[in-house]
């Protein structure tokens, strides 16, 4: 499914695909590229945190990271 997540730095929303309902983990626009730790629950947005580029990295490792261990 998809939900809307707007940009808390440019206002500019953006679409997001989710595989639940809920999800933590980054999110980049794709407008100004700001980066994001954000928090999905029910498909609603609960926080939005700015994030650095470092952070960013490494949070789309933990992402990459779990995908692969749900495929074994
Ligand atoms: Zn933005």
């Amino acid at each position: 499914m998809m939900v809307k997540i707007k940009c808390p730095k440019c206002d500019t929303e953006g679409s997001f695909s989710l595989v639940e309902s809920s999800y933590q983990g980054p999110y980049k626009c794709w407008k100004c590229r700001g980066l994001f730790s954000i928090k999905l629950e029910d498909n609603e947005l609960k926080s939005c945190d700015p994030l650095s580029e470092e952070e960013f990295e490494r949070q789309q490792e933990i992402k990459a990271l779990k995908a692969k261990f749900k495929q074994q």
